[in-house]
């Protein structure tokens, strides 16, 4: 039998283990229970991939992700490892011959859809096979405070009572402390190990930036950061997904839709599209890109507001799963706290509690001057013990400024319209009033006979709207549900008597950052090539991209990006030496051995 190292090496081709990883596999290996933390990009699959080849039986991979099964397994036959799949997407002839492969030893892995398990022949199935351990992949979908709950997981606490013998590993990239305890008790792990990583992704720059003109904000990020580079751009609502990959599609940029509203095929369609091709963007609501692990997504941009810090995280986390540098960037104005406010007044009391804490961590985030990466992991309960240098706010901290003679012309005007006329506005009729606009609006309602009219011509529109954003965020002024209507709150009384000073962040336009290496070129072929490697880089893409095309799977699944980058600079003339390079395993240096060492001597 092979040792966890051995497999390592001669399946995955790489050389060493990383944080955790070794630790957790010789627990599982021996029998172990564990509950695994460990962010995206961490390597959570060899925790539970590599146990399953070392013990004896089918390791059963519980996983929500059905539409990624088929090139999950595509990835692992691609290293020889004998994995299949059981979902609703399959024919009965094909759900029959995973059925018996399973029965019959010939399988590694079997993914299951959580679904499954609520199914009496499934359960039959599984009884009668032998099973080396039960992996529960994306884990914090049991959890009801977490973002991203789905009722099917909640049957998985079961497993332990009917196979109490097997050993459990369930993992997540995305838990706060009350997530994970919530997992923890969920699914029966109180007892076992619990294994919590780093949460840190140092490659990615985290930006977040005031939302003015978004479509042209998105436009030149792109353009000046990340021209040809392949990312995900999250909007909240389908009709704004349709809109901005329309109008992302007119600019010259490759970009197609992703949201619920689609249908099954054009959504599988465009999955397997940003899965394949280079440079692709996809447009879409959270409901596109859990395992996605697509590893050379560049930058992951929101146009609107995450509805919490986990989201985001998770979001954002899609970006640089390969290490290279990848930017998570989001523009973030007043129309999204408004709307936010709005809907987390919606749904029962105890969805309305959470909604507001999630909000507020979110909104902290967003308007925070400190270093944003400090902020983040605090809020999974980590430490970072110095500004990381690489978010908006490390590299360019922001100005603040005494804001409380501007916050009290804001909450005056609002308390002078209901005092006086009883009227309740939005934020466009108090801001054109302390701008002195005569407005039709204005003139209907007779303000420009209120004292405050005209008496903000210090600032212009956007600084207003900046003003107001910040004062609902730090919960001195908020909206009212149905119409959007700002109103007092009792912390604005203190600002109102003087007795509190406001300071805020200002918004200044920032320039773009420049890039750590290479001038405009996209950062995929700018980083750690040296240049006599590049013509050979490119020869090496052409033929992965003509071996995957054959194929019909992933580029990635022949060799990543840095398996690549390795080969061309190594420039191996034999088997042996080729066979050294990270992510070559045995099984790929069998069946490409050979070819990839004709390309470069060709
Ligand atoms: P996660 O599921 O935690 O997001 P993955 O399991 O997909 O992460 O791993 C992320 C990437 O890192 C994959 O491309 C994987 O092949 C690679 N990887 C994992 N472990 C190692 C290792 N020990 N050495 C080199 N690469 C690794
Ligand atoms: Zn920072």
């Amino acid at each position: 039998m092979d040792t966890p190292i051995e497999v390592l090496h001669r399946v995955f081709g790489y050389d060493s283990f990383r944080e955790g990883q070794q630790e957790i596999i010789e627990h599982v290996v021996k029998g172990g229970d564990a509950l695994v933390l460990m962010p995206t990009g961490g390597g959570k699959s060899l925790c539970y991939q590599i146990p399953a080849l070392v013990r004896p039986g089918v390791g059963v991979v519980i996983s929500p992700l059905i539409a990624l099964m088929q090139d999950q397994v595509d990835a692992l036959r691609a290293l020889g490892v004998r994995a299949g799949f059981l979902n609703s997407t399959q024919g009965i002839d094909e759900r029959q011959a995973v059925e018996a492969a399973f029965l019959g030893g010939e399988l590694d892995l079997l993914y299951l859809a959580p679904e499954r398990l609520r199914v009496d022949s499934t359960l039959r199935l599984l009884a009668r096979g032998d099973i080396s351990l039960f992996a529960i992949d994306e884990a914090h979908c049991v959890s009801q405070w977490g973002h991203d709950f789905r009722p099917d997981y909640l049957a998985l606490s079961g497993l332990h009572e009917r196979w109490p013998e097997v050993p459990r590993i369930a993992l997540t990239a995305t838990a706060t402390p009350a997530t994970h305890a919530e997992i923890s008790s969920r699914l029966g792990l109180d007892q076992a190990r619990h294994f919590v990583a780093g949460f840190d992704r140092p490659n990615i720059h985290y930006r977040i930036t005031a939302k003015s003109e978004p479509k042209r904000q998105l436009l030149e990020f792109l353009r000046t950061e990340h021209p040809g580079d392949a990312g995900i751009v999250y909007c909240l609502s389908r009709s704004s997904v349709e809109k901005i990959a329309e109008f992302l599609a007119d600019n010259g940029i490759p970009a197609v839709p992703y949201h619920a509203g689609l249908d099954a095929a054009t959504r599988a369609a465009h999955q397997s599209r940003f899965l394949r091709e280079d440079g692709l963007i996809v447009v879409a609501t959270i409901a596109f890109g859990m395992g996605i692990d697509k590893p050379d997504v560049r930058f992951v941009a929101h146009l609107d507001l995450p509805k919490s810090v986990e989201g985001y995280y998770q979001e954002t986390g899609r970006a640089g799963r390969d290490g290279l540098p990848a930017t998570a960037w989001m523009a973030y104005g007043l129309q999204d706290v408004v709307q936010h406010r709005r809907l987390a007044l919606e749904g029962d009391e105890a969805h309305r509690r959470r909604q507001v804490l999630h909000l507020d961590a979110m909104l902290a985030l967003c308007e925070t001057a400190g270093c944003r990466r400090v902020l983040l992991l605090d809020y999974f309960g980590q430490e970072l013990d110095k500004p990381c240098g690489n978010c908006d706010t490390c590299q360019t901290p922001p100005e603040s400024w005494d804001a409380t003679v501007p916050a009290q012309k804001v909450l005056s005007t609002v308390l002078r319209l209901f005092r006086e006329r009883r009227q309740k506005f939005g934020v466009g009729q108090i801001v054109d009033i302390l701008l002195g606009k005569t407005t039709a609006k204005v003139l209907q309602h007779g303000h420009d006979s209120l004292t405050v009219f005209g008496v903000g011509t210090e600032l212009g529109n956007t600084e207003w709207h900046g003003v107001v954003r910040q004062l609902l965020a730090q919960g001195l002024l908020a909206v009212e549900p149905a119409h959007g209507a700002l109103v007092l709150t009792d912390a604005s009384a203190d600002v109102l008597r003087g007795e509190r000073e406001v300071r805020l962040r200002r918004d200044a336009p920032r320039p773009a950052r420049s890039r750590p290496s290479g001038g405009g070129s996209s950062s995929r072929q700018a980083v750690e090539l040296p240049a006599e490697a590049a013509p050979l880089f490119e020869r090496l893409r052409a033929w992965r991209a003509a071996t995957a095309k054959e194929q019909g799977v992933p580029a990635y699944v022949i060799f990543h990006d840095a398996t690549l980058r390795e080969i061309a600079t190594l420039a191996p003339s034999s088997l042996a030496e080729l066979g050294k390079v990270s992510g070559v395993g045995e099984n790929k240096l069998a069946k490409y051995g050979e070819q990839v060492l004709e390309t470069l001597a060709s």
